[in-house]
Formats: C-alpha cells, sequence, structure tokens
C-alpha cells in the first residue's frame, strides 16, 4: 500500500487495442454479420456518427442489445492485462478509462471480467438503449457546444482536453500525482503531450502512437516505455507504479534507439502484417 506521503499515482487506459487486444467496433460489426453495411457507408462516415449507425443496422438485422452483450463477452481479456488492473488497484493506484468506444461495450467487458469495479471512471462516447430496443452511441463532445478545437482529435472527442480535466480536478489537491498513461492510437498522442515531467507514457510498440512520439521526441515531457503484449503491460506498469510509490536511487531511461529498431521497413512479415492490420481498422 502506498505511504500517505507517496505521491498518488493516476493510471489512465486507452480500451481498444490497450485493455482488450482486440477493437471492440470491429469484433462487434464482424461477429453479428454487419462489414458489408460498414465497409459500404466508411467511406461516407465519421467514425462516431457511423458506429450509432451501424448499431441501426444491426437492430433491423434483429439483433438486440443482449446480443452485443453477448457477443462482447465472447471476446478474450488476456489475463496478464487483468491482474495488472487488479494489482494496481489494489496498490492504490486511481485508474481510469479514456476510451473513443462507448460505455455499454466498455463497462460490458470489464464487468463480464470482473474487474469494472477497479476503475474510478471511464470516460467514453455515452450510449443508451432507446424505447425501440436500438442501442444509440452519442459523441462524447457535444455537437451542439462549441468545436473542441483541437486539431490531433476526431470532433467527438479530445483526448487530451479529457486529461486535461483530470489533472486539474485531483481528489486530494495536497498530493503529488503522477500519470501513467497507457494506449496505442493516433488519439492517445494528444493526452501523452499534456503529461509532465515525473509522468510516464506507455506506448504500444509499432502502433500509431508509438510512431507519432518517435517523430516528434523533443515534444514530450513524460518519460516513454514500449509495451508488445499483455504480459508486457503488466510487468511494465507495476514496475512504474512500485517506483512512483517507492522511488528507486535512479530511474531507468527510454532508450531511443528502440525507435529506429522499430521501423516498419525492418519488421518481420508478422509485425508487418500486424501494422498492415492497424492502419485497416484504426478508427481515425
Ligand atoms: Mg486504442
Ligand atoms: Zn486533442
Amino acid at each position: 500500500m502506498a505511504s500517505a506521503s507517496a505521491p498518488e499515482v493516476v493510471v489512465v487506459f486507452d480500451f481498444d487495442r490497450t485493455i482488450i487486444d482486440w477493437d471492440s467496433d470491429d469484433w462487434v460489426i464482424t461477429k453479428l454479420g454487419a462489414a458489408d453495411a460498414f465497409q459500404r457507408l466508411r467511406p461516407t462516415m465519421r467514425w462516431n456518427p457511423l458506429m450509432d449507425r451501424m448499431m441501426a443496422e444491426l437492430h433491423a438485422r434483429g439483433k438486440t442489445p443482449e446480443d452485443i452483450r453477448d457477443c462482447l463477452r465472447s471476446a478474450p481479456l488476456d489475463t496478464h492485462v487483468v491482474s495488472a488492473v487488479k494489482t494496481a488497484a489494489a496498490l492504490g493506484c486511481d485508474l481510469k478509462v479514456v476510451s473513443d468506444a462507448n460505455t455499454f461495450f466498455i463497462e460490458t467487458v470489464l464487468a463480464h471480467h470482473g474487474v469494472l469495479g477497479c476503475f474510478s471512471e471511464i470516460v467514453t462516447n455515452p450510449a443508451s438503449v432507446d424505447a425501440d430496443g436500438r442501442l444509440r452511441i452519442s459523441p462524447f463532445h457535444d455537437p451542439a457546444s462549441a468545436p473542441h478545437g483541437c486539431s490531433l482529435c476526431p470532433d467527438n472527442m479530445c483526448k487530451g482536453k479529457i486529461l486535461g480535466r483530470i489533472q486539474a480536478t485531483g481528489s486530494d489537491k495536497k498530493r503529488r500525482r503522477r500519470f501513467i498513461y497507457i494506449g496505442d492510437g493516433k488519439g492517445d498522442y494528444c493526452p501523452s503531450l499534456k503529461l509532465g515531467e515525473g509522468d510516464h507514457v506507455m506506448a504500444r510498440e509499432n502502433y500509431p502512437l508509438w510512431h507519432l512520439i518517435c517523430d516528434n521526441k523533443q515534444l514530450l515531457k513524460a518519460e516513454v516505455h514500449p509495451w508488445n503484449s499483455g504480459e508486457e503491460l503488466e510487468k511494465t506498469l507495476l514496475k512504474l507504479a512500485g517506483e512512483v510509490i517507492s522511488p528507486p536511487a535512479q530511474a531507468s531511461q527510454f532508450d531511443y534507439s528502440k525507435c529506429e529498431m522499430s521501423n516498419p521497413a525492418s519488421c518481420p512479415p508478422s509485425c508487418a502484417a500486424l501494422i498492415t492490420d492497424q492502419l485497416l481498422v484504426r478508427k481515425y
């Protein structure tokens, strides 16, 4: 347990391809047989309204919100990630999810694996079931209000703005706080830029966030740590959280030479396939 004088550790998780090793939107649409409609509509719609539209497609095909829940429950969650979440919560870290998926998908998955209660907050696009029994997905950022004004992020959500709000509204103002942000995607870059010295970004290696960080190394104040699997995520998160709570004599430095080593052109075929797959399903 953390001592009263140790900094509070706030761990912010992205959801798709971070907590889960898959993409929840992609999983539901593909498994419930609406990939054809997705492919047809994708060129004409932005991601967030497209997901609401896809829920209408599923409803028209007789799929209920309970079918969607069952579909999400059938997807795997790495046992190392479950253990990382439980252990970090037990250490006294404040865990949050900031995601461009939606409340229905995220809460279903986390509850199914018994870790929903480990998170103090889930910040994502709102979802609800309407009178017709159709799942509706709304943008996190109210389209009726002024645009959020961040050119890095999609219209419906700026994760950097969300992180700024979390940074500004600490539970205990007297206690220092250290942030650990874990993500993989383009949308995770904006919040990474908002972190300060002493904070940490855990970027999934060879995914868009990692490449953006490597391309603009000097822009980040936080320390960067790569991870490749649930096992590495667990190991790195618990090491960092432990170091914040009981600092070692000297913190290890991120080896930026790994950025050069992770150039997609030099990847083995399996790695290159992963990157191609990622680009196809990327949300924005
Ligand atoms: Mg992600
Ligand atoms: Zn932003």
